[in-house]
């Protein structure tokens, strides 16, 4: 029988590989194994396809292309222009930005990209004039001085940490908190939701330079025109992270209010979350923006990765069919399904819900912290994160919640019924631990672990895992 194309290949590579260090084809091989037996409910991943894992390992790997298309610093660079030309094309059509710029080798990259580019059309001073036209060997002492200086003391307004935030939006221990003179605004406590109007009065007392908008665990829409409105009111640069949800603004789920692009002046991504690429970053602007962000590498970002780029121009392609758009919406309708079963048998989310690809379970309701829930998880073969909860009692390091996302369960073809079967899995779970001598011990009993395990391998037993790659 003829190994169909997918087979040929990765099982092709892997001989390649194990002619030279045999135990990376096997850890490869491993890894395979290992994510189509685990229940996968870490938010932030995904499983891209086959097409876009392929497009990496190639030559490309071994370009240098510092600089962008038709604007590079090394020569040979026609078949990177390529590439990178057609993931910029299929970003524009698909998010409707007059500009993108694909090389941010992750998303905290593509963060930094954007804080300089904002930072560089907003300050003006004529080091950073210096610096802007790529003569950034010339600048003195004296230069840099003034630039620290007139970069210095910049102001940031973004989502805390506790509620849902990214470390990049100003979090203190992070670059962008000490780049950036940082205040943070949190959500209502009785709602969970974020409230507007406090947003808004932050911003009339903090005169932020950079309002950020967007999150890594809030589990709920955010109105993006509204924050427009605030933004200009204190002449703001609004900023929107859309790492995590970018695949409910491909698929047009998020639309309207909701839909980032056409109310920020500029909107960074990263490729590899419900987007379902490759792991990298990508940043969205209007014209005025654009020539400071393609000033990226080398201003901020090491050479561009081509073949990460090629399998950008894969994956958002991809994300340009209609089905795409199918599975967008069903990753939200598999996320309300799971919140619906989990509140059901009496969990407790923030917010009560979700409106997007994640519900955040505030575990203190069973009694433990995020570190035993999600040890607890674990031990029953269910791959979930924990995370702070607003407010947390428990601090950022042991935390009083367990983030769950849709998106890597809804590419592997599971829906709203075993939705239901796998808040099962994780009540029974949650429920049966008991708190330990300590915030990181608890009590399972083993058995119980040994059940939920094979019960939640019977459920993914149906929806295999790239079922068309047959490693042999
Ligand atoms: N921005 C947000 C909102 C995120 O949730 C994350 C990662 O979890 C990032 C940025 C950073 O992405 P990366 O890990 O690719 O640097």
């Amino acid at each position: 029988m003829s190994l169909n194309a997918e087979s040929t290949a990765f099982r092709s590579a892997l001989e390649v590989i194990r002619a030279v260090e045999p135990r990376v084809a096997d850890a490869i091989g491993a890894e395979l194994a290992d994510q189509r037996e685990s229940l996968k409910l870490i938010a932030s991943e995904n499983y891209a396809s086959p097409a876009t894992l392929l497009a990496m390992g190639n030559w490309f790997s071994d370009k240098y292309a510092e600089g962008t298309v038709g604007r590079r610093f090394y020569a040979g660079c026609q078949n990177v222009d390529t590439v990178e030309a057609l993931a910029a094309e299929h970003a524009r059509e698909l998010f409707g930005a007059s500009h993108a710029y694909v090389q941010p080798h992750s998303g905290i990259d593509a963060n930094l990209v954007a804080f300089w580019a904002i930072l560089a059309d907003r300050v003006e001073s004529p080091a950073l004039k210096k610096a802007q036209v790529r003569q950034v060997n010339d600048l003195t002492e004296a230069d840099w001085f003034a630039l620290r200086r007139e970069l210095g003391n910049q102001r940031m307004l973004g989502m805390s940490l506790d509620a849902g935030g990214h470390l990049t939006h100003g979090f203190r221990p992070n670059i962008s908190g000490k780049m950036f003179d940082q205040r943070s605004y949190g959500t209502d406590p009785a709602t969970g939701l974020v409230d507007y109007d406090k947003v808004a009065e932050a911003a009339r007392e903090f005169k932020p330079l950079i309002l950020v908008a967007g999150y890594s665990a809030y589990p709920r829409k955010v109105n993006f025109r509204i924050m427009r409105e605030i933004a200009d009111s204190v002449g703001a640069t609004f900023m929107v992270d859309m790492a995590h949800f970018a695949g409910l603004v491909a698929g047009k789920v998020f639309t309207g209010d909701f839909d980032p692009v056409p109310h920020a002046h500029i909107v960074t991504t990263t490729t590899h979350k419900s987007l379902r690429g490759p792991r990298g970053g990508m940043v969205l602007c209007g014209p005025e923006l654009a020539d400071q962000v393609d000033r990226g590498c080398p201003m901020v970002l090491g050479g561009p990765l081509p073949h990460v780029m090629a399998a950008k121009a894969v994956a958002l392609a991809e994300a340009r069919r209609p089905d795409f758009a199918d599975y967008a919406q069903r990753i939200v309708d598999n996320a309300q399904a799971l919140a619906e079963g989990l509140t059901r048998r009496g969990a407790k989310l923030v917010t009560g819900g979700t409106d997007n690809h994640l519900v955040l379970i505030d575990v203190t309701g069973y009694g433990l912290t995020g570190r035993q829930a999600e040890q607890a998880l674990l031990d029953s073969g269910i791959v979930t994160n924990r995370n702070s909860v607003p407010q947390d009692p428990n601090g950022a390091w042991y935390t009083s919640g367990i983030r769950i996302g849709t998106p890597a369960l809804t590419s592997r073809g599971l829906g709203v019924a075993e939705m239901d079967q796998t808040a099962e899995l994780i009540h029974t779970v949650l429920s049966q631990t008991t708190s330990g001598e300590s915030k990181a011990k608890y009590v399972l009993d083993p058995a119980l672990a040994d059940k939920v395990s094979k019960q939640a391998n019977e459920l993914l037993a149906g929806f295999p895992l790239y079922p068309a790659v047959d490693l042999g």
